[in-house]
């Protein structure tokens, strides 16, 4: 056993020995432009690159699947192990010494907290579970859910609770049992209060546990069984509830999947808990709309199929796509389960229909180049000429992404038939559109996706990530921009996240480099972290940094502006006198904000 501080040189060593380009090149082929390299993602599917790597700041980012890091993460990722493992593999690869580690104490003290995370998650499962099954406060949500078809066994199999109302019956429970408050806080159950004191964050709502694949409870989903605002609420993210890397009922199902060969995939867990109260056991939840790299990897130690449901919507149609992408990316077989009009999403589908309607639909489900020609036909206006040849240039990727001839060649004639286009010209197109994108690897012409623009970001998120690059750049910089913007006035949360740890590490004069971060941010605010600088590289704006300032503090105030504009008109309406003093607030704002033009 050696102590950590030879452990840390160890680390140190690997890093400083390797080549983030050399060690990425081995997966992907990388093009220099500018200060940037440029490859096809690994993690998923794409024609034009949009993975881009800065090997002076040592981190990569993927501009159309958002994933990022530095070496060993690109490593643990595209080899599926861990982050530590990556560590180890990457020293073996250059022959460095392993060293056997010991535990320092603040990382026995992490290792401590996680396992109180994870209890008090097993305990706030058994409570809410033992609410809803258990006791009178749970009457009204055990009525809810037997109403929507889900029994006892889907209950236990589930873990489903309900969450009492009144304001502190849980931690009311958890304190008396000698719980901390903060861990109360720090998992997300309890919320503090403006003024002083905390009150429970789920009452009244039917409670879902989520689980990892080990079947570990790490956060919860809670419905509203009224009507109101939000219908869903989540936990936090915390050190165990991290959404990129978790599928809702991989531990009920993965047997199945394994059984059937293949994994439905749909948005929420509702819709996942109403596909296995009517015995179609195989569906797993991705918690939102954004299949991730991550995500996939799960499911393909079970299957390599991946059916996708999701929400018909047009967010859930441009959600499967981007998922398809993903999924292909990682080899995965893919298709789409289309629901009919006038149902939402599987669970809604459900109510009316019953399993064989569902698997009726599972023997439709369309291939991915038949889903691409759903979306033409839902979305775009082909009968014009205008509407054809963006229908055109929407498919030529997918269809140049076909492998197998005789497939492509089938799917062209069902393309040019579907759109009423000459079959000839369909393929001419893609003859051209291939020599164009095998030409486009080459330097001197050289494509790069559309999609690294951040067109949809505010200015203050682009301010806000020049700002953090310069800081890492430039530390002795820091001082001055807290000085003049505060860390509170950036609106992204991973941004605060980001400079909070600047701070933390420039005042202590520690070092800053990719493995801090990694081993102090969280996952969210780490990848956005690889994002500030790899970006900063690809683009040559370059304002001032007093610029750059001046636009996070006016976003900060044109935010509390409207906040106060809002709570003024909600005082007036209920005829209550402090409005005035809400419209004093806000002239001084409105005078503040004309002085940051
Ligand atoms: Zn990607």
């Amino acid at each position: 056993m050696i102590d950590n501080i030879t452990y840390n040189d160890f680390v140190n060593k690997v890093h400083s020995s390797s080549d983030i380009i050399k060690v990425i090149s081995a997966y992907v082929p990388l093009k220099k432009r500018g200060h940037n390299y440029w490859g096809c993602c690994p993690f998923h599917q794409e024609k034009t690159p949009s993975f881009s790597v800065v090997p002076d700041e040592g981190f990569f980012y993927c501009f159309g699947c958002h994933t990022g890091g530095n070496v060993f993460k690109f490593l643990s990722l595209v080899e599926n192990i861990s982050y530590g493992d990556a560590i180890k593999l990457q020293a073996e690869r250059l022959n460095i010494p392993i060293p056997q580690k010991k535990k320092s104490d603040r990382e026995i003290e992490h290792e401590n907290n996680i396992k109180n995370l994870y209890r008090i998650h097993e305990m706030a499962q058994a409570f809410f579970h033992n609410c809803l099954t258990k006791t009178s406060y749970g009457k009204p949500g055990l009525l809810y859910l037997k109403k929507r078809g889900i029994n006892n066994d889907i209950i236990n199999l589930f873990h489903l609770g309900f969450a009492p109302p009144g304001w502190d019956k849980l931690s009311s429970a958890f304190i008396k049992r000698g719980i901390n408050e903060n861990l109360l806080l720090q998992v997300g159950l309890i919320v503090k209060k403006k003024t002083s004191g905390y009150y429970d964050r789920f009452r009244e709502r039917i409670i879902i546990p989520i689980k990892d694949e080990k079947g570990r409870t790490v956060g919860f989903g809670a419905r509203l069984i009224k009507d109101g605002q939000p219908k869903y609420l989540n936990s936090p993210e915390t050190l165990l509830f991290n959404k990129r890397n978790l599928l809702f009922g991989l531990n009920e199902s993965k047997k199945y999947i394994r059984q059937y060969d293949y994994a439905i995939i749909v948005e929420g867990y509702m819709d996942a808990i109403a596909l296995a109260s009517h015995n179609i056991a195989n569906s797993v939840a991705s918690l939102g709309t954004a299949f991730t790299a991550e995500q996939c990897k799960k499911i393909l130690r079970y299957t390599s199929n991946i059916y996708f449901c999701y929400d018909g919507d047009s967010a859930g149609q441009n959600a499967t796509l981007r998922a398809l992408s993903i999924a292909r990316g990682q080899h995965a077989a893919v298709k789409v389960i289309l629901l009919p009009d006038g149902s939402k999403d599987p669970d809604e589908f459900l109510q009316k229909h019953d399993a064989a309607a569902f698997n009726k639909l599972i023997d439709n489900a369309v291939s991915f180049i038949d889903f691409h020609l759903h979306y033409i036909m839902q979305n775009i206006d082909y009968t014009s000429l205008e509407g054809k040849l963006k229908a055109v240039s929407f498919i030529l990727p997918i269809l140049s992404s076909i492998d197998n001839l005789v497939e492509s060649n089938a799917y062209a004639v069902k393309v040019s038939q579907t759109l009423g286009i000459d079959e000839t010209d369909l393929r001419n197109e893609l003859q051209k559109y291939r020599k164009h994108s095998n030409q486009s690897s080459a330097p001197s012409n050289f494509q790069i996706s559309q999609t690294i623009n951040s067109a949809g970001d505010s200015a203050a998120i682009k301010a806000g990530r020049h700002i953090i690059t310069r800081i890492w750049q430039e530390p002795d910089v820091l001082d001055y921009i807290l000085a003049t913007t505060p860390i509170n006035e950036f609106e992204n949360k991973q941004h605060r996240e980001i400079l909070t740890f600047l701070t933390e590490q420039i005042h202590n004069n520690n070092f800053i480099n990719d493995i801090t971060a990694s081993e102090k941010l969280s996952d969210d605010s780490y990848t956005e972290l690889s994002r500030c600088l790899v970006e900063k590289k690809n683009t040559n704006e370059s304002k001032l940094l007093d610029d750059y300032l001046k636009i996070i503090h006016r976003a900060h105030l044109e935010k509390s502006y409207l906040e106060h504009s809002l709570r003024a008109d909600e005082l007036e309406r209920s005829g209550d006198d402090r409005f005035q003093q809400e419209l004093i607030k806000i002239q001084r704002i409105r005078k503040e904000m004309d002085g940051v033009k």
